[in-house]
């Protein structure tokens, strides 16, 4: 059976389990784990019963539901899926072939928004005024910013603060800022269901986690029950900074 065993099998065997792997990680970020042990399961009964048995009717029955189970399976992972091929194509090493594809104002690289939005996040947390502020990246946040009211003004700190004083009209949700633009207020974003986000933990931190979970987005979070400043990104939580590792964290160009 391993007589004629070459380097393309071990090939074949490792990029199978790298790919295991990672829909293992998607799957588990986004707290569908057992199902991915479900069919995992489901697997290895099917190559148990029609390649080792080679049991001929029950074979025949599996190979049907795994040929339908896959499109099934895009069909109620389409989420998961898309974020598959979304990392794939925003992985930093292979970020040059995107590069050609989109052209990026240089000029307008959000540098001018830092100092407003950290004045503006330290002077809420002092007055514990609760906050959410997603400055985007390279992934479109188009279908977010649609969720909530067209602001499209410049970045400033006395607007920022008016979004968010306590009971204002538009204080719920997140605000989008593209650039030194505030794209829209009052944005719904996707909860992240991360079980290792601590429990005092609210619904503000768990959707700012949600979308540095799903896009390159970056998060700032200012709780209103304690005055602290976080940032969520790249799917990790930075807890109880301060301004000045605020101002550090937003300059920092990737
Ligand atoms: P805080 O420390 O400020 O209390 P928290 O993490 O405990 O924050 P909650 O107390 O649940 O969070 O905060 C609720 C607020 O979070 C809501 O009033 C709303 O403005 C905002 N929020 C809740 N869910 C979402 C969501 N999916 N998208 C955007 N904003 C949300
Ligand atoms: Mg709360």
């Amino acid at each position: 059976m391993f007589a004629n065993f070459s380097i393309i099998d071990i090939v074949d065997v490792l990029l199978v389990a790298a790919i295991l792997y990672y829909f293992y990680r998607l799957m588990k970020e986004s707290g569908s784990l057992n199902v991915f042990i479900g069919i995992l399961v489901f697997f290895f009964i099917w190559v148990i019963v029609s390649y080792l048995l080679d049991m001929r009717l029950l074979g025949s029955i599996m190979d049907q539901l795994m040929s339908v189970g896959t499109i099934a399976l895009i069909v109620i992972f389409h989420e998961e899926v898309r974020n598959f091929f979304k990392r794939l194509g925003s992985n930093r090493r292979l970020r040059f072939i995107s590069s050609y594809f989109s052209r990026k104002d240089s000029e307008d690289d959000g540098n001018e928004a830092v100092v407003p939005i950290v004045l503006a996040c330290a002077s809420m947390a002092q007055q514990k005024v609760g906050a959410l502020i997603v400055i985007e990246k390279n992934d479109p946040l188009g279908e977010i910013a649609s969720t909530g009211e067209v602001i499209n003004a410049n970045v400033g700190q006395r607007l920022i603060e008016a979004i968010f004083f306590k009971n204002a009209p538009l204080h719920d949700g997140a605000i989008i800022v593209r650039g030194n633009r505030i794209v829209a207020a009052q944005c719904i974003l996707p909860v992240s269901h991360d079980l290792s986000i601590p429990k005092e933990l609210g619904l503000r931190h768990r959707s700012a986690m949600g979308i540095a979970e799903k896009t390159d987005a970056l998060a700032i979070v200012v709780s209103e029950e304690t005055g602290a400043i976080s940032v969520a990104k790249d799917g990790k939580f930075m807890l109880n900074l301060d301004a000045h590792k605020l101002e550090e964290i937003l300059s920092a160009q990737d």
